[in-house]
C-alpha cells in the first residue's frame, strides 16, 4: 500500500490501480520524521487512533484485532506448542500482545524504528496493552534482516509484520531474509509475512511464495479481510517444512484453542481451516509463485 495524506479532515491513502482508502480525521495527534519514516497518529471519527508510516496505514484502533490475530494465532496453533518466537517488525505492539497470549518462553521482537514503539505506548496503549512489560518479552531495536543473519537464537514461529517492500521494509521480502529465517526455524516450525492486499499488490504475494518456497519444503499463503487494508483480502505468505502443519483437522485446532483459552475477535478454529482456502483469482496468485 502507498499513499500520502495531503491535509487533515481526511486521511487519504492512494492504494494503486486507481483506488484510495479515506479516513475522516478529527485531528493529527502527533507528527515526526524520525531517522527512518514519517510517522503521523491521528485521532479518526469511527475508527480510533490510526499510525501511518510514509503516508501508509500501519494500525487502526477499530479492527486491528483481525490482522494481528490471524498472522499470530495461525502459525502458533498450526505449530501447537511454540515456545520461542519472533517477530520482525511489528512496532505498535499488537502482534507482541497476541503471541504472548500462548504459553511460549519468548517473544523475540525486533523493530527497526524505537521511535515507533515508543510513540505507539504513548497514544495507541491499547494496541500493546502492557505487552512490552511482560518479562518474556525482549524488544530489539535493530534491522530484522541483519538481526536474522547474525543471531545464534532459534524459532519455533517467525511471524514478519513489516511495513511493505519500500524503504526499511523492502529487505525484508529479500531472498537473502527468508534463507536466514529458513535456518532460524527450529524442526517443525512455521513462518508467516505479511504479504499486501492481494487485488492491489497480487505480485507482492506471488513473489512472496515463490522466494519462500525456494528455501522452505511448503509455501503456500491464506487470507484475511481487514477493512483499512483496503482493496479485498490481505495475503499472508505461509511456510514450513512440513504441509502437514497447514492441514489439522478443525478439531485438532480447537481443542488447542481451548487449552490456549484465546478469547479472540476474529480468529477462530473453523476460520483457521477456512483461510487457506483460496478465491481462484488469489489460488492463480499463489500457484504463480510455486
Ligand atoms: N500492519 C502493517 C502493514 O501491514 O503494513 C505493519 C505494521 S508494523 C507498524 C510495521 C513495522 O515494520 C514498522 O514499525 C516498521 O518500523 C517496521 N520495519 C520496517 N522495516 C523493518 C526492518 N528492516 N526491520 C525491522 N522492522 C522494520
Amino acid at each position: 500500500m502507498s499513499g500520502s495524506s495531503d491535509e487533515w479532515g481526511w486521511f487519504d491513502e492512494a492504494l494503486g490501480v486507481g483506488m484510495q482508502l479515506g479516513l475522516k480525521i478529527d485531528s493529527i495527534l502527533y507528527r515526526e520524521t524520525t531517522d527512518l519514516q514519517d510517522l503521523v497518529i491521528y485521532q479518526t471519527s469511527d475508527w480510533g487512533r490510526v499510525m501511518a508510516l510514509d503516508g501508509i496505514m500501519q494500525v487502526c484502533e477499530r479492527d486491528e484485532f483481525i490482522y494481528h490475530e490471524m498472522l499470530t494465532h495461525m502459525p502458533m496453533l498450526a505449530h501447537g506448542s511454540a515456545k520461542e518466537v519472533c517477530i520482525i517488525g511489528g512496532g505498535d505492539g499488537g502482534m507482541l500482545r497476541e503471541a504472548l497470549r500462548h504459553p511460549v518462553d519468548r517473544v523475540t521482537m525486533v523493530e527497526i524504528d524505537g521511535t515507533v514503539v515508543e510513540l505507539c505506548k504513548t497514544y495507541l496503549p491499547g494496541i500493546s496493552d502492557g505487552a512490552f512489560d511482560d518479562p518474556r518479552a525482549d524488544l530489539l531495536i535493530a534491522d530484522g534482516a541483519k538481526f536474522m543473519a547474525e543471531t545464534e537464537r532459534r524459532f519455533d514461529v517467525i511471524i514478519v509484520d513489516s511495513t511493505d517492500p519500500a524503504g526499511p521494509g523492502e529487505v525484508l521480502f529479500s531472498p537473502a531474509f527468508y534463507e536466514n529465517c529458513r535456518s532460524r526455524l527450529n524442526p517443525g516450525g512455521v513462518m508467516t509475512t505479511q504479504s499486501g492486499v492481494v487485488m492491489i499488490q497480487g505480485e507482492e504475494l506471488t513473489t512472496t511464495v515463490r522466494r519462500l518456497g525456494e528455501h522452505f519444503a511448503d509455501a503456500h499463503a491464506y487470507i484475511a479481510a481487514v477493512p483499512t487494508y483496503a482493496g479485498g483480502f490481505m495475503g499472508f505468505g505461509w511456510a514450513s517444512d512440513n504441509p502437514a502443519l497447514r492441514e489439522h483437522d478443525r478439531d485438532t485446532i480447537a481443542a488447542r484453542y481451548s487449552a490456549t483459552n484465546l478469547a479472540t475477535r476474529y480468529y477462530n478454529p473453523d476460520l483457521h481451516c477456512g483461510a487457506f482456502a483460496l478465491p481462484s483469482y488469489i489460488a492463480k496468485r499463489v500457484e504463480a509463485g510455486k
